[in-house]
């Protein structure tokens, strides 16, 4: 027999419950149920590297919503339901025990996956950092004094790099670049970021690669660079990067390319499909340039224009927004806003020893396209309004300047 949903979102997390949630508070009055492929409530990532690693936050605590939450907005969350296969012609979703439920409309919703190192398989001694099942286990390797190497220094790796020196662990950490995301802020920005790190204690090995790695024999592990180094260590932590979840949708005719190809609408190509998420690509009519973002706030203000969209056919809205990421490390707020790439010519408009802030601005062809911000929040989140509206540096600074006197 055939299941049917009236809104049916593969993936329970951010992206998948904020959707449903929106989908409520426009008064959508069908049947909303949710397909997770995990056994978990949903829970709240940001937390896994921040929180669980350095503070042991139980994991109780960084769960989204109760089973009593999801009743009280007649969310239909099914744990352990993995979608394998979807027909746009049936409008149909086949799960790996072949239950097969007909949706009205459908919100794919499954994030992202991470990257592996095809040598490196998540295993004794080698971790990845994606679940709340991955976090308590690195959580309690990093608990001793133990050797680290964390491979990547984008936002997990940091973060995990921070976290485990914070548990006095000693880390090192091997990134191709020549900074700390250097290859999206630029050397000025990572500079500063990798002083950040060897303030703390962190052993930065920049512009390395790992070619391998290899038990040695005594119970750790040997990391191998590019250059033959060998690293000698307990613990290794894999952060390069995430690739959307979309296997499933092989065969379903979809558009998909690094992501589920949407149009400005999120809508994907076939009649009542949706994304949002990480999985999620879009053209971004603000900033004319088709994104998928892996970042927290961008599955949860997707999720709310997914809602409206499916709420209001004849009335759309497009997706156009600031993307906006925060990451803490070693008690730093970090924030970055619009799109800043390496090539961008960087102005640094407040510097500050005191409190330790520092606001960069990111110009091309003449405008601002995005920020970089330590220990700046008010200022950041300023300047994505800013951004929003489309200001000229010229209005960006007069206002910016306002707030420092
Ligand atoms: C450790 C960590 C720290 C982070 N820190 C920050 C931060 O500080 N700031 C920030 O902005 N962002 C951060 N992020 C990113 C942020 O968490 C993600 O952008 C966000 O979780 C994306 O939400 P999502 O719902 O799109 O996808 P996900 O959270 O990846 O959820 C997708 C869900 O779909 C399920 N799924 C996948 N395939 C299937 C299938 N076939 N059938 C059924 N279910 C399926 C998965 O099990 C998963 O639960 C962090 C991420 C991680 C991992």
């Amino acid at each position: 027999m055939t299941d049917h949903s009236d809104v049916l979102i593969i993936g329970g997390s951010i992206a998948g419950v904020r959707t449903a949630e929106g989908l409520r508070r426009l008064s959508f009055d069908g049947g909303i149920t949710i397909l997770e492929a995990g056994q978990d409530l949903p829970y709240d990532r940001p937390a896994l590297s921040k929180q669980v690693l350095t503070a042991g936050a139980d994991v109780e605590s960084v769960m989204l919503r109760s089973p009593a939450d999801l009743d009280k907005a007649r969310i239909d969350l099914r744990r352990g339901c993995r979608a394998s296969g979807l027909d746009v012609g049936a409008r149909t979703v086949r799960l790996t025990d072949d239950t097969v439920i007909a949706y009205s409309d459908l919100v794919i919703a499954t994030g992202a996956a991470p990257r592996e190192l095809p040598f490196a398989p998540a295993g004794p001694g080698v971790h990845y950092l994606r679940t709340v099942q991955d976090a308590v286990r690195l959580r309690d390797a990093v608990g001793a004094p133990v050797r680290v190497v964390v491979v990547g220094a984008g936002f997990i790796g940091s973060e995990v790099a921070a976290a485990a020196a914070s548990r006095a662990a000693s880390v090192t950490v091997v990134e191709p670049f020549a900074f700390p995301l250097s290859r999206v802020l630029g050397d000025l920005v990572g500079k500063r970021l990798a002083r950040l790190h060897e303030s703390k204690g962190v052993q930065l090995l920049l512009g390395r690669s790992v070619s391998g790695i290899e038990d040695d024999g005594a119970g750790g592990k040997r990391v191998v660079l590019d250059d033959g180094t060998a690293l000698s260590c307990d613990v290794v932590v894999v952060g390069i990067g995430a690739t959307p979840n979309t296997d499933w949708l092989a065969g379903s005719g979809l558009h998909v390319a690094d992501g589920v190809v949407c149009d400005e609408y999120c809508r994907a190509d076939a009649p009542n499909v949706f994304a949002a998420g990480d999985v999620a690509r879009w053209p971004n009519p603000l900033f004319t340039e088709s994104m998928r973002i892996e970042h927290w706030t961008n599955a949860v203000e997707q999720a709310g224009i997914v809602a409206w969209n499916i709420t209001h056919p004849d009335a759309p809205r497009a997706y156009a927004p600031v993307p906006y990421v925060w990451s803490d490390q070693y008690g730093t707020r970090l924030q970055i806003v619009g799109r800043p790439r390496a090539d961008d010519e960087v102005r640094i408009v407040l510097d500050d020893p005191a409190d330790d802030s520092m606001v960069a601005l990111y110009l091309r062809d003449q405008g601002v396209v995005g920020a970089f911000g330590l220990n700046a929040p008010s200022r950041i989140l300023a300047l994505r309004r800013s951004l929003a509206a489309r200001a000229s540096l010229e209005e960006i600074m007069t206002a910016f300047d306002s707030t420092l006197v």
